[in-house]
């Protein structure tokens, strides 16, 4: 059996007319920079969030650039993050010539661990340079953010979401002793989305948002994104072309109506994982451990509440990389994310981070493995992707 990792092409199957006849009204406009595909995307997907704005961009990655810009980082400040997420969260604040303040993450969530960012910045020299604390939805679940929102507080800081594998994933905010579930990219001072075609919602090439509630900032970022001229040429501040297209965002207003039930297929077939991996006796025996959906227990039986959205459902397995090597040959679709954490990568060998050691996220990068979880995946595959884990430790 074949079990891709994802396959984009059950997705579109059901829904291209839909997306075609989208396409073909947007190449008859001929409007293909900006307009009227753009601002209803960003309305849709800013009210989505529960956010008040939205600005559509190039990819997730200047989505992340034009935020920070927009926040006045710049060279010699700090942003705080994670050391275990795709290149791009660390590759956007060296590009301003600011630095990364690592946390390490939390085993069970991957996500940065609150009371490590805490004990980081209790050092005034530190925290006298962070501007932006940076946290990352990693895999379609939020950081803890309470905690984090109070240490913004605390120390006067920004936050800024990296929400481009969690759109539409809640927390729960604890408000006057109830709970209201808060949509990932609206609960800091600003959100990015990425709509890079692996991600939840994703078009047909690159393609990214930013979401804030605040005007001012929603502003700044649509003059950023066109070069900062405002009015055109005449520029107060260098921004770049990070403008979004009109066909892709065409395709996102379709998909965006399809959202909440993928989001839901997802959930359901980890649900499906967990039974399965239990039965199997994969989970016991300690050879594998799964997912942890640390805010489902709040969401109780509502199966509609996306706690969780499964970008990516990953596993940590013993022996992982002989266990990729085995399922691969098998025709199962596996991957890492990530290898290898940013503070080991080449093109920072140069700065004092790369001598730290963030030892959960080195743990992480060895020992996790991204498994199918698609919408579109059917029972009979996850038995087969299953299965063929649990022949791989009994053969040991
Ligand atoms: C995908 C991703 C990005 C970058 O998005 P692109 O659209 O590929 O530029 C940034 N951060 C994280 C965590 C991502 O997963």
């Amino acid at each position: 059996m074949n079990v891709p990792l994802l396959d984009l092409k059950a997705q579109l199957d059901p829904i291209r007319d839909e997306i075609q006849a989208a396409i073909n009204t947007t190449i008859d406009s001929i409007c293909y920079i900006l307009g009227p595909e753009i601002e209803r995307l960003e309305k849709d997907v800013a009210a989505y969030s529960g956010s008040l704005a939205g600005v559509g961009v190039s990819s997730g990655t200047d989505a992340l650039l034009a935020a920070l810009m927009a926040m006045g980082v710049k060279d010699g400040d700090l942003v705080l993050t994670s050391p275990y997420t795709f290149f791009a969260t660390m590759g956007s604040i060296l590009r301003l010539g600011a630095e990364p303040l690592f946390v390490d993450i939390d085993p069970v969530t991957f996500n940065i661990d609150p009371e490590k960012a805490a004990a980081l910045l209790d050092d005034p020299a530190i925290a006298r340079r962070v501007k932006v604390l940076l946290p990352v939805h990693l895999y379609g679940q939020c950081v803890d953010m309470a905690p984090l929102m109070d240490l913004a507080q605390k120390h006067g800081l920004l936050v800024l979401e990296d929400a481009a594998q969690a759109i539409g994933a809640v927390y729960p905010v604890v408000q006057n002793g109830e709970t209201v579930w808060k949509a990932a990219g609206s609960i800091g001072d600003a959100g990015c989305f990425s709509f890079f075609p692996s991600k939840n919602l994703g078009c047909m090439g690159d393609g990214g948002m930013i979401i804030t509630s605040n005007l001012d900032m929603a502003e700044e970022l649509r003059i950023l994104r066109v070069h900062g001229g405002a009015p055109k040429y005449h520029h107060g501040v260098i921004g770049g072309n990070f403008r979004l297209d009109a066909i892709q965002a065409a395709v996102l207003n379709v998909k965006l109506k399809y959202l909440p039930e993928w989001h839901a297929a997802r959930r359901r077939n980890a649900g499906r994982y967990q039974q399965m991996f239990t039965q199997a006796g994969i989970v016991d025996s300690g050879d594998v451990s799964l997912p942890a959906a640390v805010y489902a227990d709040k969401a109780g039986p509502q199966p509609t509440v996306d706690y969780h959205i499964y970008n990516q459902y990953v596993i940590r397995a013993k022996d992982r990389d002989a266990l990729r090597d085995y399922l691969l040959s098998q025709g199962i679709g596996v991957e890492i994310y990530y290898p290898i954490p940013l503070h080991q990568q080449k093109c920072v060998a140069h700065l004092p981070l790369s001598i730290m050691s963030y030892p959960e996220s080195e743990k992480a990068a060895a020992e996790t493995l991204a498994l199918p979880i698609y919408p579109e995946l059917t029972e009979e595959m996850q038995e087969y992707v299953v299965n063929r884990i649990a022949a791989f430790y009994k053969a040991k």
